[in-house]
């Protein structure tokens, strides 16, 4: 019987596999193109304050409005950009886009941190720091109101000269969190020694903290070492009303989430800020 059906099988693996690498070089081909034509565009979702429910910062989060398919989100596309080194092109357009969001913004009276996501590919770049700075010159944005945010595993690997990078941009005024706490293994002797402000706490370590006593003494650990370490511990993903609840009375710092408000684009974020800033937290109690 196995027999019988190993060929057919086989063929259809092959088949398989031979769409999988022709929707892998068609996407190839569309982020190229969506580089050429600008079709990326930028989100923003609020980060507020645990203690009054005011807006510290927004996360710049990156969309691309593709020809026929309408809006993608970046885990469908955000990996085979950095396969492909395009990731480095698509970095440098969000890097000079928060710049201006930020003086735009600024601008208009909402001087506000903008945290921004950077990845590994970015990093590895000789130049990134230098055109970051430039960027942030050119739009007129000080360094005080930008924040980057780097995932747990890659500031492990950072190298030596990234981390002096980042010592001296975050003495110009600029701060760096880690993205993503909880999902990858820290070296915690290491993460001590990393220039860090804060450090978001994953979706997966909050999910549960509201309906699982286990769950909110590990987010609460968590807390408590990031405070240890010297820096502001965000929550993110926070989906429901218990969970906010649940991380303001263990000590979270900043939280940011569905429940709170979802991405944005800029007209809506500057409505949104403007129309309720803590509200969320006052509907908390
Ligand atoms: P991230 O940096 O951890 O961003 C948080 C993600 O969670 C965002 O997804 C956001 O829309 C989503 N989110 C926010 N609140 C909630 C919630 O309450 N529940 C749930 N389930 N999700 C929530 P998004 O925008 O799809 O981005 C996904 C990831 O893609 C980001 O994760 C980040 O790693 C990466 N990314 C996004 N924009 C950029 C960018 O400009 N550059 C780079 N290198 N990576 C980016
Ligand atoms: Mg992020
Ligand atoms: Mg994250
Ligand atoms: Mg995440």
């Amino acid at each position: 019987h196995a027999k019988s059906n190993g060929r057919g099988r086989a063929e259809h693996f092959s088949d398989r596999l031979a769409i999988q690498m022709a929707d892998r070089v068609q996407l190839e081909s569309e982020l190229r193109e969506a580089v050429e034509h600008d079709q990326f565009s930028l989100v923003y979702q609020p980060q507020i304050a645990a203690a009054d429910g005011r807006i510290v910062a927004a996360e710049a989060l990156l969309r691309w409005q593709h020809p026929e398919q309408g809006e993608r989100l970046p885990s469908s596309f955000i990996a085979r950009a950095e396969e492909t080194g395009l990731m480095v092109e698509i970095g440098e357009w969000v890097v000079q886009s928060v710049a201006r969001s930020i003086a735009r913004w600024g601008a208009l009276g909402v001087e506000q941190r903008m945290a921004v996501n950077i990845s590994p590919r970015q990093l590895d770049h000789a130049a990134f720091f230098r055109r970051l700075r430039e960027a942030m010159h050119d739009a007129g944005a000080p360094a005080r109101l930008l924040e980057l945010e780097i995932t747990e595993t890659l500031a492990m690997h950072c190298s030596d000269e990234v981390i002096d990078a980042i010592a001296m941009l975050r003495a110009d005024g600029a701060s760096i969190a880690i993205d993503d706490f909880g999902t990858g293994y820290s070296n915690l002797a290491r993460l001590r020694d990393l220039p860090v402000d804060r450090v978001k706490v994953d979706r997966s370590l909050i999910e549960h903290v509201a309906v699982e006593a286990e769950a909110r003494t590990i987010a609460q650990a968590v807390i408590g070492l990031i405070h240890g370490l010297g820096c502001e511990a965000v929550a993110e993903g926070i989906e429901t009303q218990a969970q906010l609840d649940v991380l303001r009375v263990i000590g979270c710092d900043v939280l940011q989430g569905f429940a709170i408000a979802p991405p944005m684009a800029e007209a809506d974020f500057l409505a949104w800020a403007r129309s309720a800033p803590g509200e969320a937290i006052r509907a908390a109690g």
